[in-house]
């Protein structure tokens, strides 16, 4: 499981960053608003946890824009300030939760544990496609045996096209069934997404295997 922290007090970051470490996972620190938009935009991670006050832009902007690319991936956010309005703020913007400073670390640890709980999934199970092998327990994904880092959000698409393999999925069918959505957001989320996972599936000497079929979706092909 991959986090980006977005902080711009360095012993604050510091701090989080050992002890997210400690509990396991990757932790990629931003210390300003610029980078942070980057970063968290480039999707690759599973989980964000932006600071409101930052140099250059706040952790409201920054989640404001990844927000219109990725729904459902948790932020939390850090709040130096007491005020309700900040927490409100946040909360409408799209965050997942949010913690108030100064706070112990193992606070923001369970929160951390608790927005990254996944339903169960049956065991052992493993789809595949062509090159393409994904174990849904384990949640890992090989092509040609080559192991392959994808977030969370890219595993579930590649999933969903696995099993829908060879089928012309529509925005609107892959919107509904790896985001939720029932009504269209108005974003570019699918195609984003889409672009992300096939730079994550590109191996030497290998085609790309997701079809894109103008104006009418995607497909997988067994390559
Ligand atoms: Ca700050």
């Amino acid at each position: 499981m991959r986090i980006l922290l977005v902080e711009d007090e360095e012993a604050i970051a510091d701090f989080i960053e050992r002890g997210l470490r400690a509990e396991g996972y990757a932790v990629t620190v931003a210390n300003d608003g610029e980078t942070g938009t980057t970063l968290a935009t480039s999707g690759d991670f599973d989980l964000l946890i932006l600071d409101l006050m930052l140099p250059g832009r706040s952790g409201i902007e920054i989640l404001r824009d990844f927000r219109k690319l990725d729904a459902a991936t948790p932020v939390i956010l850090l709040t130096a300030r007491s005020e309700v309005e900040d927490r409100v703020t946040g909360l409408d913007a799209g965050a997942s939760d949010y913690i108030p400073k100064p706070f112990a670390f193992e606070e923001l640890a369970a929160r951390v544990r608790a927005q990254l709980r996944r339903p169960d999934q049956p065991e052992g199970s493993k789809i595949g496609w062509g090159s393409i092998e994904m174990d849904l327990l384990k949640r890992t994904v090989e092509r040609d045996g080559t192991e392959l880092h994808l977030s969370a959000r890219e595993f579930d698409l590649l999933a969903y096209l696995i099993r829908h393999g060879g089928q012309v999925l529509s925005r609107e069918q892959l919107l509904s069934g790896v985001w939720g959505y029932d009504y269209d957001p108005g974003t570019n989320v699918v195609g984003v997404y889409i672009a992300y996972l096939r730079k994550k599936l590109a191996l030497e000497g290998r085609e790309d295997p997701i079809e894109t079929l103008r104006s009418v979706g995607y497909r997988l092909k067994e390559v």
